[in-house]
């Protein structure tokens, strides 16, 4: 990541609470790559950094928009902070892993989640051109945490689901 100057760094004021109805509105594609749209990824991910969180969407900085940023390969060689706007999951692998998760929007929540291990997502970045990666692991994870945030979905959703599914168990 190199030296990050932090002090003159932009931090957005981030939507926090399970009902917060910011968080649980259903976002809408973004229309203009234009300089707004610029400026609020680039204060989006200072403010993800700031925030020590691996993923940022529109949603938790008071916006709307189906668009996020994240660090992928946080532990690897190639980290890198990116943006991924009107992002579209294409296809995912059967495999699923269990991590915990945490969310900048739920402060001192931590819960296990069962999430798909590799997922191939379309997106578009801050200049309009439209990629698609093919994403494993912990950076599949963020992706699907993020792109859950575009529907108004939050991460003890899924949790709850896991749980009623054991309840389901238990009755047989
Ligand atoms: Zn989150």
């Amino acid at each position: 990541m190199g030296v990050v100057a932090f002090w003159h760094m932009v931090k957005l004021e981030i939507q926090t609470g399970e009902n917060n109805s910011i968080l649980r509105t259903e976002s809408v594609p973004v229309k203009a790559f234009d300089k707004d749209l610029k400026k609020l990824v680039k204060d989006m991910k200072e403010t993800m950094l700031k925030a020590d969180g691996l993923g940022l969407a529109a949603p938790q900085v008071g916006h709307n928009l189906r668009m996020f940023v994240l660090i992928l390969d946080f532990k690897g060689e190639e980290q890198r902070v990116i943006e991924m706007v009107n992002p579209v999951i294409l296809e995912h692998g059967e495999e699923t892993g269990v991590a915990e998760e945490g969310c900048l929007s739920l402060p001192g929540l931590y819960a296990k989640v069962e999430r798909w291990n590799r997922v191939m997502v379309e997106f578009y970045d801050v200049g309009g051109v439209r990629q698609v990666l093919e994403l494993f692991g912990l950076d599949a994870r963020e992706v699907l945490h993020e792109n859950d945030h575009l529907d108004g979905v939050l991460f003890i959703d899924r949790v709850k689901e896991l749980e009623e599914e054991e309840e389901g168990n238990l009755v047989l």
